[in-house]
């Protein structure tokens, strides 16, 4: 989700206001204003907008904003908190995992929208905190559907069940049955999808609530959809209650809407959002970051979280070693770029940074780092050890190899230079490497 036209908005909105000093109502009033406009046109719902707005204004129009030194700070605040709010609260909505197994989840949703997707998306998630997840396909009507499930299945290493074209509330009984036995201890149901809400498919998801017992009912629908997916989800509330939602295709949704209006709208919270196309794009949707995000506060947490996810530990720690007794090579320097793509590239990074909001996904040339790797490539085992020996020689030899120029493997070993360099410095003077990296 990139929210950018929203964060531009707003920053403007901010500076303008920062540049006051102290804050008139009338200075308030016409930042409210903007606010609201930007927010509309992010796809928020109207009356979303107008209540967020009210209630925002009602508080930077108190006393403590009013009076206090930085009144511009205490109005973005009180923006980030009335977001945060706005999305679900501070704490992210998680899925309850009864302690008698096991926990049914039922994924409902219209056609295309991702259900199938993140059926195993989920699947591989519950699967890496140590679950052992069932998958199940319910939607009888197409025989690709049903195909689809187990393609997915296999690739995240989750069992599916299925039982051909039997009606899908049998399917789901038999299934919490045959998950009791093997010991699954979580079931997530995948149910047919259609083009549009309709009330056929409102029965057939309340034949299965009937039948089993289902613990949660998460309803996936396209944040690419903006409000059409908030009235989609008020409609599959209403129809079947509806415990969560899986805001899907947040990569391709640079707007924002559905992810700000579906809460306020629905009353249910957004649980986990997708992020593209892989089974592993899926991430616990988190209010509190999302509005740090919206800010151009970045989101540092999330991009933690990604790196202790991937970084294998030991090797993290190698590596500290090696940088520490400068030994750090081009070798690892290549793991480094590996890790760095595993988390989605440098232009996935760069967006959950303070301010990272406001570069350009586009101007950040991936094909940098293709490059950088195909050098590195290219070289001996022996010059990775110690680039010190390659010279004008080798350089021709590692630019043809690497369909490179002489003059890009030039600037990799000088920036591996300066990296040792820093990392020496690092080791001699910890201290003074810290204030000149926050001098930055
Ligand atoms: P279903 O009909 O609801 O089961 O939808 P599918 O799971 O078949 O997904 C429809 C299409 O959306 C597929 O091409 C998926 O690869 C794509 N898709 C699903 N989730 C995401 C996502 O989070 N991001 C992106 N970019 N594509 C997604």
């Amino acid at each position: 989700m990139a929210f950018e036209s929203l964060s531009e908005r707003l920053s403007g909105v901010f500076k303008r206001l920062r540049g006051k000093g102290k804050l008139t109502e009338a200075d308030i009033k016409a930042a409210m204003r903007e606010v609201r406009t930007a927010l509309l046109e992010a796809d928020v719902n109207y009356k979303v907008a107008k209540d967020f707005i009210a209630g925002v204004t009602e508080r930077a129009m108190g006393q403590e904003v009013m009076e206090s030194l930085t009144p511009a700070q205490q109005v973005i605040k009180i923006v980030n908190e009335s977001l945060t709010e706005l999305m679900g609260g501070n704490e992210a909505a998680r899925i309850h995992i009864k302690s008698k197994p096991p926990t049914v989840l039922m994924l409902c949703g219209l056609q295309g929208n991702g259900k199938t997707t993140h059926a195993a998306k989920l699947g591989k998630w519950f699967l890496k905190q140590g679950h052992r997840p069932l998958l199940v396909a319910c939607d009888i009507y197409r025989p690709a559907a049903i195909d689809q499930l187990q393609v997915v299945g296999k690739q995240a290493g989750v069992p599916v069940f299925t039982m051909g074209t039997e009606k899908p509330e049998i399917i789901a009984k038999k299934a919490i049955a045959h998950a009791k036995d093997y010991g699954n201890d979580i079931v997530i149901l995948d149910t047919a999808g259609r083009l549009h809400v309709d009330q056929a498919l409102m029965d057939e998801l309340g034949r299965i609530k009937e039948a089993v017992e289902v613990d949660e009912v998460l309803l996936v629908v396209d944040a690419m959809a903006g409000q059409d997916a908030v009235n989609v989800a008020k409609a599959f509330n209403e129809a079947v209650a509806v415990d969560g939602i899986i805001l899907t295709k947040t990569d391709g949704d640079t707007r924002g809407g559905a992810a700000l209006s579906v809460k306020a709208v629905t009353g249910k919270p957004i649980k986990f959002q997708g992020t593209g196309e892989k089974l592993d794009d899926l991430e616990v949707f988190h209010p509190a970051r999302m509005a740090s995000r919206i800010l151009g506060m970045g989101d540092v947490l999330t991009l933690i979280e990604k790196a202790q996810d991937l970084q294998d530990e030991k090797k993290a720690a190698e590596t500290a070693k090696r940088m520490m007794e400068n030994k750090f090579d081009m070798n690892d320097m290549l793991d480094q770029l590996a890790q760095m793509k595993k988390m989605g590239g440098v232009a996935s990074l760069v967006s959950m940074l303070p301010g990272g909001n406001k570069i350009n996904p586009d101007d950040i040339d991936e094909k940098v780092f293709v490059h950088i790797e195909a050098i590195i490539h290219s070289m001996t085992p022996a010059e990775r050890e110690k680039p010190s020996i390659i010279n004008p020689k080798r350089k021709r030899r590692i630019a043809a190899g690497s369909g490179t120029s002489v003059e890009e493997v030039n600037k990799l070993l000088r920036q591996f230079e300066m990296m040792q360099k820093m990392m020496k410095q690092m080791k001699k003077n910890p201290k003074a490497f810290g204030r000149r990296l926050r001098g930055m």
